[in-house]
């Protein structure tokens, strides 16, 4: 019963992801319809249900834009664990402040990239300027959708059929 479920809205935009009883309930109570299935079935103690993979809600919700948390890991994803100094490519990142927490820098989605431990040494309490060193692209807020799509590579198989559903993020 662990695997997850895409949840879109009404309108098919992609809302949430819930655990497979959560889909169920939702399902059997008329409130969502299944559109994609996993192949594996569920089997139960003495019935095999079929395993949804992507619900859609009947209704219209309402509710505030998903924000994605800031974590090390969020910073990473959104930075393809490349350095945004140098390009190095590495499981093994640091998180710089753009502009150092001691000079004002803030810990927010446009202030943190992804650095290599050799580019955040040599950058140092320093701005990128007073380092010269130039970032790869200026760092923004993911959307909703990227938070979507890092869901569902971390799923992989457990998630098929999401693509459909999902429009690769900007
Ligand atoms: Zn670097």
């Amino acid at each position: 019963m662990n695997s997850r479920v895409l949840v879109l809205n009404q309108n098919y935009e992609p809302l949430n992801i819930c655990n497979v009883r959560r889909a169920f309930v939702l399902v059997f109570r008329g409130k969502a319809e299944v559109l994609e299935l996993l192949a594996e079935p569920l089997v139960g103690v003495s019935q095999v249900y079929p395993r949804p993979s992507v619900i859609k809600l009947m209704y219209m919700v309402k509710r505030p834009r998903l924000m994605v948390r800031l974590s090390r890991r969020e910073v990473f994803l959104r930075d393809n664990y490349t350095c945004q100094y140098c390009g190095y490519e590495s499981r093994d990142m640091t998180v710089d402040h753009v502009v150092p927490r001691q000079r004002g820098g803030r810990h927010t989605w446009d202030n943190v990239v992804t650095a290599c431990r050799r580019c955040n040494h040599r950058k140092g309490a320093r701005t990128p300027a007073d380092a010269h060193m130039n970032l790869i692209r200026q760092p923004r807020r993911p959307s909703p959708l990227h938070y979507f799509w890092w869901q569902q590579q971390g799923l992989n198989g457990a998630a098929n059929g999401w693509r459909k559903f999902l429009p690769e993020p900007k």
